[in-house]
């Protein structure tokens, strides 16, 4: 048996996960921020307590949390969750639940999950790309997850795209993040001129109904995302690339997006399917538990 941890700034929520991949066991609790680094930890090691009450099996560990483990001090990093950040989160985890516990950014294991059992079932290189609230991503090959030297691999959202483009918390202008993400579409639409009341559903309404300045809107969304994503395809070119998070409900990115990568491929042919992940809200907690091969009995 395997649980699997998604670790998010707001809740976290725990699975476990029997050998054929099937959810036996699900929580979920708000994650303990305001109380501090103990108390996160704390809330962990009761859900995974809670968790194994219901089955006779110590159960293998692996969680899913936005940011990365520096892979000079183990110290995390980069997590929205901010009372994580340069803490040893694993090695006190391990310590905590007495066995080894593995930790990867949440768009690795998105991607992990939808190799191993979603869209990209069957296909030997999967890039998984989270696109929401900020966009992030994950190689696996072959159902194997490409961390990198620096455990950065994938990160296709701080690439740069536009010279002098928007802010970026990370302290760089233009990057990818700034011009496809949901944020970025909205910040995009007002300085167009839109109605500065309207939040990304309502702008994405308002082009399917003609609206030019949110027609314009999904246009450089769909532009943007088209070079940012060719990028990816050059350098990786994966056999599938699967969309999450919020925007990945957007038709037009796999239309109109496509459309935009493939000009900038440089291949004459065009065979890089974009497709919607297929374990939804689900992914990220099942690709933690996958950080584990199933036991072989
Ligand atoms: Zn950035």
């Amino acid at each position: 048996m395997r649980i699997g941890i998604d670790l998010g700034g707001t809740k976290t929520e725990a699975i476990i996960m029997d050998r054929g991949g099937d959810i036996i066991a699900r929580e979920r609790r708000p994650t303990p921020q305001a109380d501090g680094y103990d108390a996160v930890l704390d809330n962990i090691a009761t859900m995974v307590a809670e968790l194994e009450a219901r089955t006779s099996h110590t159960c293998s560990v692996g969680i899913g949390t936005p940011g990365s483990l520096s892979a000079s001090s183990g110290l995390l990093k980069n997590s929205n969750t901010v009372c994580l950040n340069g803490k040893p989160l694993k090695t006190d985890l391990e310590a905590r639940l007495q066995r080894p516990v593995r930790v990867e950014n949440d768009a690795n294991c998105f991607g992990l999950s939808e190799a191993v059992d979603g869209a990209g079932r069957g296909h030997d290189c999967v890039f998984g790309v989270i696109m929401g609230t900020g966009v992030g991503g994950g190689i696996v090959f072959r159902q194997q997850l490409h961390s990198g030297a620096q455990h950065i691999a994938g990160e296709w959202g701080h690439n740069p795209l536009q010279e002098g483009g928007p802010a970026c918390y990370c302290g760089r202008r233009g990057c990818v993040e700034t011009l496809i993400s949901g944020p970025a579409v909205v910040a995009d639409y007002r300085a167009l001129g839109g109605d500065e009341s309207r939040d990304l559903p309502t702008i994405v309404a308002a082009a399917e109904q003609g609206d030019v300045i949110a027609t314009t809107a999904m246009q450089n969304l769909y532009r943007h995302f088209g070079r940012a994503i060719a990028s990816v395809i050059n350098l990786l070119d994966p056999d599938i690339i699967v969309l999450g998070g919020g925007l990945s409900n957007l038709a037009g990115l796999y239309t109109a997006g496509a459309e935009q990568a493939r000009k900038h491929v440089f291949n004459d042919e065009y065979r890089s399917i974009i497709a919607p992940n297929q374990n939804g809200d689900s992914a990220g907690v099942r690709g933690a538990a996958q950080l584990w091969p199933a036991a072989a009995d």
